[in-house]
């Protein structure tokens, strides 16, 4: 079953062509957001438009997680509101920290430099444990160890589109491992070491780098340096066993031991974009286009009319940041010569 094809030529080339020897998947697929207390407005906006475009089809369990506990108020309000199951995680502390390692008035003085340079969240604390536990942690929470899939979702976004198919289900079918839709470039003062210190790992770790994989995302010369691309992580769809299994893990600790969670400002979403470059081969990645989604500040939102009607959009096309030319999505395409889904005829090469 070829789902994508390639470009031109006569050739046809595939990003979603099942691999035979796919496990057996027999957990549970879940939303999964990461949320405060403060944030239940947000919350109930992020929950209404999901359920409208995706989860009243389908009826996700919803899991909620936070480093202190969730009150009443929140809790009965979300539930009230999600039509699958809720359940809510309080993180431990330990994943919500400093390790022992991290030289904490270092730290201290380099939030105040961050805070000087105008960098966004440069002078937070609960910034930095939060991207760390998004890089290295929320797998291994052991309310989550009967889970296959989790799509992530974050107070405050949108998506007005219908999403008419079951994604999850299209990602066990096609055993893909992660999936993304919006594509843009990191501020570079966030993450100065981080490409060094990745070639480091992955020169001491090259079987783990996958055939085939997409490397050319994140760099546009051979490896020197990073392109600053990644894969924006408030929206994700990702196996568990991709972050269990595939080293990522090692990866993540090798980083932690370096202490840029903490030193500098890295985020999880160049550092989840790295790991899927290198680890995975590119079929298993999937692009989810199409859905309308907003995170402040962008939007996607379908150009082609037929495509934004049929799927009963309610964006305006104008404001779409998907294919923009600063978009780092075309790149994912050119490297691998996919057709886009930008069209009703494109997207049925994609989705049966
Ligand atoms: P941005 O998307 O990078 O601007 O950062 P956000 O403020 O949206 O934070 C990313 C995610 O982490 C969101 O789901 C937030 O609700 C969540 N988050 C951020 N800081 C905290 C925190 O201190 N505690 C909890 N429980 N969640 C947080
Ligand atoms: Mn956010």
């Amino acid at each position: 079953g070829n789902s994508y094809s390639e470009k031109g030529k006569n050739s046809v080339k595939t990003s979603a062509e099942p691999t035979s020897n796919s496990k057996l998947r027999t957990g549970q697929d879940i939303i999964l957001t990461l949320a405060r207390n403060s944030e239940l407005e947000d919350m109930k906006d992020s929950i209404i438009s999901f359920e409208r475009s995706f989860n009243s089809k389908f009826h996700y369990d919803w899991w909620f997680m936070n480093d202190e506990e969730f009150d009443q108020e929140f809790k009965s309000v979300v539930k009230s509101l999600v039509s699958g199951d809720v359940k809510f995680i309080k993180i431990p502390k330990e994943y919500w920290s400093y390790p022992e390692h991290i030289d904490q008035k270092k730290a201290a003085s380099s939030r105040n430099e961050y805070e000087k340079k105008k960098v966004m969240y440069g002078k937070s604390e609960s910034y930095r444990f939060m991207c760390r536990f998004n890089s290295g942690m929320f797998y291994k929470l052991p309310e989550l160890e009967g889970v296959d899939y989790y799509w992530r979702i974050e107070p405050a976004v949108r998506f007005d589109c219908d999403i008419t198919y079951d994604v999850f289900q299209y990602m066990r079918e096609n055993d893909k491992q992660y999936a993304f839709s919006m594509a843009l470039q990191e501020d570079i003062r966030t993450i100065p070491s981080l490409w060094d210190v990745t070639k480091e790992f992955f020169k001491d770790n090259p079987e783990l780098i996958a055939p085939g994989n997409s490397i050319d995302f994140v760099t546009d010369d051979r490896g020197v340096s990073y392109n600053l691309c990644h894969f924006w992580s408030n929206f994700e769809i990702a196996s568990l066993e991709f972050f269990r299994e595939s080293g990522y893990d090692e990866y993540f600790k090798f980083l932690d031991e370096r202490g840029g969670f903490f030193y500098e400002r890295w985020g999880d979403a160049p550092v989840h974009t790295i790991a899927v470059s290198v680890l995975l081969p590119a079929e298993k990645i999937h692009f989810v286009g199409n859905t309308g989604y907003f995170h402040n500040p962008n939007q996607d939102c379908p150009r082609n009319s037929e495509l934004r009607s049929s799927l009963k959009c309610r964006c305006d096309p104008s404001t779409d940041f998907t294919w923009h030319k600063w978009s780092c999505v075309n790149k994912f395409f050119e490297i691998h010569n996919y057709v886009r889904p930008d069209s009703l005829d494109n997207i049925k090469k994609y989705y049966p």
